[in-house]
Formats: C-alpha cells, sequence, structure tokens
C-alpha cells in the first residue's frame, strides 16, 4: 500500500473543500468498502496522495420524508435502507434493491453515496497489482479498452463508448426506475441536482474534484405503484449482476397507467427500456404483454463478441419483472 495523508473531515463542506485543494489527487472514503478494495489491489497507476474520511460528516445518513419526496442521506448504509420502514411502505423497489447488494457486511459498511460512485468491475480495470497490474486502459485515460479484442463476457450490449463496463451499482438501477435526483455538494458551497443516470459518463462519473453525493431525492409515487427488483448473478447471493431490471407500473385494474423499466448490468449507466414501458403504458397488462416488453427491452441491443447471453437474460428478467408486478 502506498502512504497518503488521512483527514477526517468535520463536515461536508470542508470535505469538498479538501478534496478540491488536491484536485484529481484526493479521494472520499465513506464506508470504504470499495476505496479500499482499490487501494489494496493497487489498480492505478498513482495512489491517491490524500483520502478525506466522511464518516463523521453528521446528518448525512438519515432517510426521511418530506412532502412528497424521500430524502436519502449519502452516508446512509445499505443495511439502514433494507430495514426502513418509510422506504418499505413507500419505495419498496429500493428496499429490494439494497437487499440485493452484496453480503451483510457490505451492506452494513457500505453507503447510499459510495454504491452510487464505486468504480467499475470490468475484470482489465481491476487488474490487481499482486499478479502484474495495474493495467492501463482507455478508462483510466492510458491505452485502448482492453474489453473490445478481450473477453467481454461480463461487458455491456447497449450504449458502450469507448469503454464498455457496466455500471455496478444496484440501487442505481432501482433509484433511475423511480425517478430519482442526486443533490451534489461543490467545494464553493455550491448545490447542483442531477438525474441519478445522468451521473454516469461513459468514461467516468460526471463529478468534479471537489464534488460529494450530499442527499438522494426519491419522489413519492402519488398512487401506490407495483415495483419489483430482479438480478441474475453468476454467485447467488453474493455477486453483482449479470443483469438486473427494476420495474415500477402505475396500474389502474388490468391497465397500466404508465411504467419505468430500467436495465443494470448492460451499460455504462442505468438503461432506461423506453421501448418496453412504451408497450405497457396506457393498455391492459397480462402474460403476453410481459413477453412482448421482454421483447422490447432488448430491441437495439449490440452485443459484443461474448456477451450476447445478455440479452436473453435481459428479456427473460423484463418479462419476469412485469409478471411479478401484476401478481404483487
Ligand atoms: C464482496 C462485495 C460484493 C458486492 N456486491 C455488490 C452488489 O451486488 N451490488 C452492488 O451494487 N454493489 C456491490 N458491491 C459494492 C458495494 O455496494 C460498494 O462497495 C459500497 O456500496 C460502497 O460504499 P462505501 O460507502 O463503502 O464506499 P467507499 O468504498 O467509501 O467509496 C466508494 C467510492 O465512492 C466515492 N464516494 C464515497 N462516498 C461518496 C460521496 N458521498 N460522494 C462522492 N463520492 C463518494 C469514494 O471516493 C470511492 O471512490 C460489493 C462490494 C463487495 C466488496
Ligand atoms: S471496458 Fe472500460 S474499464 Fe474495461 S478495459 Fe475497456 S475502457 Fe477499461
Amino acid at each position: 500500500m502506498r502512504s497518503f495523508t488521512h483527514v477526517t473531515a468535520g463536515s461536508l463542506a470542508e470535505a469538498c473543500a479538501l478534496l478540491s485543494e488536491a484536485g484529481g489527487k484526493g479521494r472520499a472514503n465513506a464506508g470504504g468498502t470499495d476505496l479500499l478494495g482499490v487501494l489494496k489491489d493497487g489498480i492505478h497507476a498513482q495512489g491517491p496522495e490524500l483520502i478525506v474520511d466522511l464518516k463523521a460528516v453528521s446528518g448525512l445518513a438519515e432517510v426521511s420524508r418530506e412532502g412528497d419526496e424521500v430524502r436519502i442521506g449519502a452516508l446512509a448504509t445499505l443495511a439502514s435502507l433494507d430495514r426502513s420502514t418509510l422506504l418499505r411502505e413507500t419505495l419498496p423497489l429500493l428496499v429490494q434493491a439494497a437487499h440485493a447488494v452484496g453480503t451483510p457486511q457490505v451492506r452494513t459498511m457500505g453507503t447510499v453515496g459510495g454504491n452510487l460512485c464505486q468504480e467499475v468491475r470490468c475484470w482489465y480495470y481491476r487488474y490487481p497489482r499482486h499478479v502484474g497490474g495495474p493495467v492501463g486502459c482507455l478508462r483510466k485515460g492510458d491505452g485502448p479498452c482492453l474489453a473490445v479484442k478481450g473477453d467481454n463476457r461480463y461487458h455491456g450490449v447497449f450504449g458502450g463508448r469507448g469503454c464498455f463496463a457496466v455500471c455496478p451499482s444496484d440501487l442505481a438501477v432501482a433509484l433511475t426506475a423511480l425517478g430519482a435526483v442526486v443533490d451534489i455538494a461543490g467545494p464553493d458551497g455550491s448545490r447542483r441536482e442531477v438525474a441519478v443516470e445522468d451521473l454516469y459518463e461513459p468514461t467516468t462519473l460526471t463529478l468534479a474534484p471537489g464534488e460529494l453525493l450530499a442527499e438522494v431525492r426519491v419522489p413519492v409515487p402519488a398512487r401506490p405503484t407495483r415495483q419489483t427488483f430482479l438480478k441474475f448473478t453468476v454467485r447467488e447471493p453474493v455477486d453483482f449482476a449479470v443483469v438486473s431490471v427494476a420495474a415500477s407500473l402505475d396500474r389502474d385494474g388490468p391497465g397500466c397507467r404508465d411504467a419505468r423499466i430500467v436495465l443494470g448490468g448492460v451499460s455504462p449507466r442505468p438503461h432506461r427500456a423506453l421501448q418496453a414501458e412504451e408497450v405497457l403504458r396506457g393498455g391492459d397488462v397480462d402474460d403476453q404483454t410481459a413477453a412482448r416488453a421482454g421483447e422490447a427491452a432488448v430491441a437495439g441491443a449490440k452485443p459484443m463478441r461474448h456477451n450476447a447471453y445478455k440479452i436473453g437474460i435481459a428479456r427473460t428478467l423484463v418479462e419476469r419483472a412485469v409478471r411479478a408486478c401484476l401478481d404483487a
């Protein structure tokens, strides 16, 4: 492990200021479940010179309701989402997604901000120092994407531009289906808001040095909606999604007023399956409609050499998620 300066920030503003001063050479540490692995494996050629610990920042771990919104602090743990009565009653999709993350240990330490901002799991990007890494690639600003000609079985089938690593966050998929936004704090006391899916650019996050997630705001549906999160993994139950789906249906008897269908594990950002939503919106929904939504969800997929199998999984998961919303 390389040496670095470690500072415990007393406030979000202080953390932003410290990270801004450090330019790109500082990193925030929340639960540390991703960051410490990244540091120990030495996956980057240069380690950070400054680590700013966020754990002592108060007021950022709450889950509360304000009017038509649920506000979730960036330091709220995944375990706290999993056991939240408020979320269970208002946004059950989020509880299911939080529960689907890793192990109880990871959920106990891992935070919402860290889950959304964790580094990608592409095995070229993560090649550890102790077995000959790190290796450079486009995402690291050092060479071409190695997955294009290499083993891309876990990479994206939609929307890769340069980098084909998939967004690893289960929460991002559920939050996108719920229409959530993240509130981002900047070093000069500024605040800005982006939709969760817009946090992810093709090769990076849309965060400047010194910017940190402060909280996530999720609109509470005006009417009760049917919500389902499903995830296909290689190693149940402790694994990242090969493909996941978050579905939220606003039902009206047999009909469907509105639908949000979002796929995970298929793209560098949560992938809105807009054509599937179109199939579901405004008509009656039954098993046949669910199957058509599954077909529509994968229209336009562009598999790489080794990952066409993801298309069949995505189609089936969407169909099953819609059917689960019918049964709920
Ligand atoms: C064994 C294992 C299994 C896992 N399985 C899954 C899974 O199935 N699904 C899934 O979604 N995830 C999975 N994960 C990832 C896990 O969810 C994340 O490691 C965790 O949520 C990160 O939270 P943290 O607070 O520990 O982040 P940290 O490790 O502290 O930080 C992660 C990154 O986010 C940045 N960061 C932290 N907080 C903020 C903030 N407020 N604003 C901006 N940047 C910030 C840090 O600088 C760092 O780059 C798994 C991890 C492990 C180790
Ligand atoms: S998919 Fe992205 S992270 Fe993986 S090798 Fe290519 S550029 Fe790097």
